[in-house]
Parts: C-alpha cells; structure tokens; sequence
C-alpha cells in the first residue's frame, strides 16, 4: 500500500517575486493519475536547483487534497459526503466540511488555481481543461488563458452557478481557476502501471499541463517554441452543463454496455449504450439528447438508475 506520507503537501519558490498558484489532486479519493502527477512535480522541484531558481513566486502542490477517502479507496471519506460540493465547508462541520473549509483558506490565499481530476472509479472523461463562465470578464479571460495554455485537446467553460466546488470558492473569491480530467481509474491504471507520471520522456500531460500554465504564468522561463496544440474551445451557460454526474440518466438498473467511444461525434438520437435488466431479462436503450461529441461515458458496467450513461458536448456552442 502507498505510503500517504510521500504524498506530503509542499510549497516551492517565495525568494523571487511572482504570483502564488496552488495545484491540488485528490480532492477526490479514486482519482490517482493527478496524485502521480503533482508528486512527480515535488519531486522534480525537490530534484532541480535550476528548476527551484529559475521559479518567480509561489507554487504549492497538494498531491492528495482528501486523504480520508485515498485511504478509503474512494471518491468520498467516511461520511460519505462529496468533498466537492460542499465548498467553503464549516470550521464545525462534519470532517468532509472541515477539511473543505483548510482548502478554502488555500484557495483565497493564492492568485490561481489548477483542481486536478479524473472520471474516477466509473466515469471516464477525454482529457479536458475546464473553467467557470465567471461574470467578471479579466477573471473569466484568465481562466480561459490557463485552460487553452494547459495543453490538452478539450477546453470547457461551464456555468459559475454549480455550488459546492473547489471551483466555486475560487470564483467567489475572484481566484483565476482552472480543472482538469483526465480518462477515469480503469484507463489511469494502464498509464500509471507504464510509469507515464513519472516519465520524463516525453513528459505526462498532467505534468507538462501544470508546467505550461506556470510558464504561461511567467512563473517558468518559455521554453523553445512549442507546436501549439490544437484545442477546441466549447463554452456552454446552461446551468447544468458541467454536471457530468447527471447526463443522460439511465432509466433502470443494470448492466451497461456502451456503443460509443471517448471523443466519437454522435447525433441526436443515436444509441450510446444499452442497460441490460438480468432480473427481468430487458434491455432498454439510451439515446443521445443532442448532435455532438461524446466526452464522457462510462466505464463500469453496473449501472444504477438515475447514473450518467454519459456527456455530449454541442460542439455549436463553440464561440
Ligand atoms: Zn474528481
């Protein structure tokens, strides 16, 4: 078992002038690939007197924000509540809450923040940069900024009005924020058993990804000029856009099979899965609501009712 104490929170730079940045993984206990991937930037910090020199402010890894539920194994602690909803939390709450509130005391000390995640121990997400479509427009231009600088294929801005996340109290607080997701535990297995965190060669886009935004920053010298990723933005207001836990519901319990793969256009009414009922011996499709691209199905065959089958993103909403 992973001893959680080499997964200690650190905090690098201070000397030379510069913005503070805060990068946290393991809000949620399932998601391993972004702990891998902050551990792999202490250590790199840790291993490089350049690195550690050439840095201009701030910047303070936390590899495994909720260590409650690593230790469980799982999205949530003990209580069972979803760290992730309840931001700011209360100083008396119950320990998910308390913990919520240390984080929240983190978040409005810095001047940006990078909320690393995965689809978890059932949900698999294409790699994405997300951000909060915040009312004020110099924070909402810097979110953006840090999202399309972070490298990845997918870059999302959702409603400011889902409460409860790391990302709300950042908002609220006038923090430039980012997330990021990437795949969910079924596929991070393979890449975490390859040692791809770790590889320097090339770098894991979770690593390169935070590395970016600090040179995006000006808190990392540029480096030669890189080939500039090709994203497609998408920016959608509808209030319940980024939920990815409420997409397309399934209708019943059971046993699901997919027929649509991570990033694969779909149109309106398209079959993206089928539930199948062992009990009653039924099946019973799940159609796509809208034309798009799928960034969001599901990896675990059990489903219960009401579960996201999976998210389409319309591409029209691009601006
Ligand atoms: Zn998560």
């Amino acid at each position: 078992m992973t001893d959680v104490s080499l997964f200690e929170s650190r905090e690098f730079g201070g000397d030379r002038e510069g913005p503070r940045l805060l990068i946290t993984a393991g809000i949620h206990g399932d998601e391993y690939l972004p702990m891998l991937a902050v551990k792999e930037l202490i250590d790199r910090f840790d291993a490089s007197l350049t690195l550690r020199e050439n840095l201009q402010g701030t910047v303070t890894l936390i590899p495994i924000a909720n260590q409650a539920a690593y230790e469980r194994g799982h999205r949530c602690g003990l209580d069972n509540i979803d760290l992730a909803r309840v931001f700011p939390g209360k100083p008396d709450g119950n320990p998910t809450q308390q913990l919520a509130c240390e984080l929240s005391d983190q978040i409005r000390k810095s001047d940006f923040y990078i909320d690393l995640h995965t689809g978890g121990t059932e949900l698999c997400v294409l790699p994405l940069a997300g951000y909060t479509l915040h009312r004020e427009p110099s924070v909402l231009e810097q979110q953006r900024q840090m999202a399309v600088a972070f490298g990845l294929p997918f870059v999302w801005g959702t409603s400011a009005d889902l409460p409860g996340r790391s990302l709300s109290l950042a908002g609220d607080s006038k923090v430039p924020a980012i997330y990021v997701e990437y795949l969910g535990a079924h596929r991070e297995l393979a890449e975490a058993l390859s040692g791809a965190a770790q590889s320097q060669t090339p770098d894991h886009p979770l690593v390169s990804g935070c590395l970016n935004v600090m040179r995006h920053l000006g808190m990392l010298p540029e480096i030669a000029e890189l080939p500039p990723v090709a994203c497609d933005v998408v920016e959608d207001e509808r209030p319940e856009a980024g939920h990815m836990q409420v997409a397309h519901p399934a209708p019943t319990t059971g046993f699901l099979v997919s027929h649509v793969e991570l990033g694969q256009s779909v149109v309106e009414g398209g079959l993206l899965a089928e539930i199948v009922d062992a009990t009653t011996q039924t099946t019973r499709q799940v159609l796509s609501q809208q034309n798009g691209r799928v960034i969001v199905i599901r990896d675990y065959p059990r489903i219960n009712q009401g579960d996201a089958v999976a998210v389409v993103v319309e591409s029209g909403k691009a601006e």
